[in-house]
Formats: structure tokens, C-alpha cells, sequence
């Protein structure tokens, strides 16, 4: 994919705006730059990071297309590492695409999509982790996700891997030069101290490891379902539990399954809330076959939300329901605290049943429904690790990978294995997470990526 030639594309995004911005990078960028935009004043266009007013003109007809802002970044302090030129027009597609068409005309070639962060990687500005938290960034749906993604460029994630790689690299230093030098022979208390150390990172990689399990539904959305006898207040649970967060524009991905889905989010995390509808009816077999469908939404749920009424007594239903989701896996509602109280205390049979009590309708205990949704689905360490939250799955996958060679390192150097078969091990497992940051890699892993960024990116 890299030629290093020069790319071109409209940056910002399709339809009309104030501004609309082309970009362009690589050896010919000031060049085309030169031929396309006049400046009025004597100032020269070479002159880096500062913007300047002229025109953009067809250098064919010498026809003024647009007013512009010109500003050039000088290789290698730029986005990509090359000479960039960023070109602010109005923001009108015909304007922008005519733009872009005198641009190529002169040489420069339209970039594929994530081409001109490829580029930055490739030239070391940021590495692959930082490259897929610009994608991220762009793709954020909650302030959540997007202030995820912002740690993760710059670089919270690479800080955090790096003194653990360090560590590796030393015992593999270690262990190489006994192997090298034959009469250097490890002594029980290095290897014990080697062994620390291998512990250590291990551990360190564990947990940034675990901060998968939140962070993949930080990215991906997780599943809700909201089950309870008719009446009880699902809907209006659910209105207020997302009435406050802005909608989610596009859909979340997995939503091709039977039951019907409304996208959300809660606390900033995408939500899919599987719907319950139907289960309306008050007779018994109604009832019954609304449970059924409860059983499946509550099957697919990552949480569920069990509501009960405050306002009438404990029913069989209700304890069927309670009985069917695991105690991991849902929350006790108690809703219509606004009326007076019929509840009684047999939900409460089971000593672990707890309860977050509120009311749809004046909006009391929702902040502690929020918070104690939020706080299920990340742990309770969720604020320490803020910081370093693995929300790819193939970021996650390397690591897997890395840890799992680092344990079969541990049990080959406890069985007193040779070196040479712990390096192997040692080495593979610095591959594996050196794709992380992509200082290994595949032309496979950077297909992958960079084929999920959007043109001008
Ligand atoms: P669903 O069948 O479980 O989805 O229940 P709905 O959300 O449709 O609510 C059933 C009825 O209970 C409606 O008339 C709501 O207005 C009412 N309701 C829901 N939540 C509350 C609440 O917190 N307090 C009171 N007083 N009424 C509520």
C-alpha cells in the first residue's frame, strides 16, 4: 500500500458545510500546492504551520475556484511524517471535488481510506494502537467511548505495555547470554529472581488483559433486557433510563437476531435494548408465553433489569422471573416507589436478593440504577483502569496470546527445561505483543485495520 507518493483527499465529511477541507501528503504536496493557491500578499507558501488566505485556482484556465486557507506542516512534524497541506474551502461538494480534481490532475493520487494514518505509522508519528484509537476517536457514538479512544492515542495503552516489554526483553537478554556463554551457568537465585520478574509481567499483562471484559462493550454495546409481569413499568423504565442520553444514530452491529433491538446508551455505553413487547397480555396463558419470551431476552442479555411493582403484592411470576435470571446477570427494580406500598417482603426471601428502588414516574433512583448498571458491567476497579482499557478484540487476542506463551515459559523454567526452549517461548510471547503496538506484523493485521478507517482519514 505505501508508495510514497502523493495522496489527496476531502477530509471532512460528505454534504455541505462551512468549511470542507482536502488534504494532501507526500513529496509533491507543496508543489501542487504552489500551482493551485495564489496568495495575494509576498509572503511564500514554504512557510510551516501557518495558515494563509488566497485562492485555489485552475491552473488549466487560471479560473478562481474558491476562497481558501492554505496551511502547510513540513516533513517530519506533520500527521503523516511527509509534507502535508491542508486546504480549508467552503464546504460544497462540487467545490471540494473539483478541488480534489486539479490536485490529481498534478500528480497527486486519490488516498484509500486510513491511508494517510497508515502513512503516520509507517513513519513512526504514532504506533498501531494509537493509529486504531484515531479510528475509534472518529467512530465514538458516547463521550464515553470517545474519551476512551483519546487515552488510547496518546498512547496510555503503548505507556502501559512498554516497561512489561522491557521486562521480558531482559530475562531474554539473560537467558541468551547463558546460553552463549556455556559456562555461565544460571544460579538458583538468579533463576528464582528471573522468575519474579516473568511473575510480574504476567501479572501486569493480566491486567490489561481483564479490561477486555468492559471495554469490549464500551466499544461494542452490551445487551439489556427489561422483564417483568405486564404493567409493572418496563416501558417507562426504559424511557427514563435513556431518556437523558442522546440516541445512538446508527445502528449497533448483531442486531439481526428474532427479537426486536432499540439502540442506546446508558452511562455512555452503547446499549441494545432487547424488546420485550408483547408481554402485555393479563391472562394466564398469555402470561405464561410471555415469560417464554422473557426466558429468551433474559438468555441473551448480558443484564437484565427485573422489574417489580411496589404497588401490588409479590406474585408467582415474579418469582418464576427472578428464579430464571442468575443473580451475575440481573438487577432487582423495584418501581412505583411513588405509590403507596403493597410489595411485600417475600421477594426478599432469598437473603442476596437486592433491589435498586425508584419510580418512572418522578424519576427518583435512576441516577443509582445508571451507576449501578455501570459499575455491573465494568467491576468495581473500573475508574483505577480508566487508563488502559483494551476495547479490540484483536488488540485482546495478542495479548491472549502473549500471556499464554509467557505461562508455558513459566512451567518449562519450573521444570528446570533448557533455555533454549523458555526462549522460544519468551520470544514469541514479545511477538505477540508487539503487534499490539505494531512493531511485529503481518501485512494481515494491517489489512485488517486500516481497512476499517474511512476515506481522508
Ligand atoms: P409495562 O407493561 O411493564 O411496560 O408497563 P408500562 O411502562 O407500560 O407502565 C404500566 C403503567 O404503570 C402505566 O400506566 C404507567 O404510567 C404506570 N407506571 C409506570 N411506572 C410508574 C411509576 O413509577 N409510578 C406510577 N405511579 N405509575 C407508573
Amino acid at each position: 500500500m505505501y508508495a510514497g507518493d502523493t495522496i489527496a483527499a476531502i477530509s471532512t465529511p460528505p454534504g455541505r458545510g462551512g468549511l470542507g477541507v482536502v488534504r494532501l501528503s507526500g513529496p509533491l504536496a507543496l508543489e501542487i500546492a504552489a500551482v493551485i493557491f495564489h496568495i495575494e500578499s509576498r509572503a511564500t507558501l514554504d512557510v510551516a504551520n501557518r495558515a494563509q488566505f488566497g485562492h485555489v485556482v485552475d491552473p488549466a484556465t487560471g479560473e478562481p475556484i474558491d476562497e481558501a486557507i492554505l496551511t502547510y506542516f513540513k516533513a517530519p512534524r506533520s500527521y503523516t511524517g511527509e509534507d502535508v497541506v491542508e486546504i480549508s474551502c467552503h464546504g460544497s461538494p462540487v467545490i471540494l471535488r473539483r478541488v480534489l480534481g486539479i490536485i490529481t490532475a498534478r500528480g497527486a493520487r486519490i488516498a484509500e481510506p486510513g491511508e494517510f494514518t497508515f502513512r503516520a505509522f509507517l513513519n513512526r508519528r504514532i504506533d498501531l494502537a494509537q493509529a486504531q484509537a484515531v479510528r475509534d476517536c472518529i467512530n465514538a457514538q458516547t463521550d464515553y467511548q470517545a474519551r476512551v479512544a483519546t487515552r488510547q492515542l496518546e498512547g496510555a495503552l503503548s505507556g502501559r505495555l512498554a516497561p512489561l516489554k522491557d521486562a521480558l526483553v531482559e530475562i531474554i537478554v539473560h537467558l541468551e547470554s547463558s546460553v552463549e556463554f556455556v559456562e555461565e551457568v544460571i544460579s538458583p537465585a538468579t533463576l528464582s529472581a528471573l522468575m519474579d520478574k516473568l511473575a510480574q509481567v504476567i501479572a501486569g499483562l493480566q491486567e490489561i488483559a481483564a479490561s477486555f471484559a468492559f471495554g469490549r462493550l464500551v466499544k461494542e454495546g452490551f445487551d439489556l433486557a427489561i422483564v417483568g409481569r405486564p404493567n409493572v413499568g418496563k416501558s417507562s423504565v426504559f424511557n427514563r433510563l435513556v431518556g437523558s442520553e442522546r440516541a445512538i444514530v446508527t445502528p449497533l452491529p448483531g442486531t439481526t437476531r428474532d427479537a426486536l433491538y432499540e439502540s442506546t446508551a446508558i452511562a455512555g455505553v452503547p446499549v441494545r435494548l432487547i424488546d420485550t413487547a408483547g408481554i402485555r397480555e393479563t391472562t394466564d396463558v398469555v402470561e405464561r408465553i410471555g415469560i417464554t419470551r422473557s426466558r429468551a431476552a433474559i438468555a441473551e442479555a448480558d443484564i437484565s433489569l427485573v422489574v417489580l411493582d411496589a404497588s401490588e403484592p409479590f406474585t408467582d411470576t415474579d418469582a418464576q422471573l427472578l428464579a430464571h435470571v442468575s443473580e451475575a446477570h440481573r438487577i432487582i427494580v423495584i418501581n412505583k416507589i411513588d405509590l403507596p406500598r403493597r410489595l411485600d417482603a417475600a421477594w426478599q426471601r432469598d437473603k442476596s436478593n437486592e433491589a435498586v428502588s425508584l419510580s418512572a414516574m418522578t424519576g427518583a433512583g435512576f441516577k443509582e440504577l445508571t451507576e449501578t448498571i455501570f459499575t455491573r458491567l465494568s467491576g468495581e476497579a473500573a475508574s483505577e483502569r480508566d487508563d488502559i482499557m483494551i476495547t479490540d478484540a484483536r488488540q485482546h487476542a495478542a495479548l491472549q496470546q502473549g500471556l499464554e506463551q509467557l505461562a508455558d515459559a513459566r512451567d518449562l523454567m519450573l521444570a528446570g527445561e533448557l533455555e533454549e526452549i523458555i526462549l522460544l517461548r519468551l520470544h514469541s510471547a514479545l511477538h505477540a505483543l508487539g503487534e499490539i503496538t505494531g512493531e511485529t506484523l503481518t501485512d494481515d493485521i494491517l489489512g485488517q485495520v486500516f481497512s476499517t478507517f474511512c476515506i481522508g482519514k
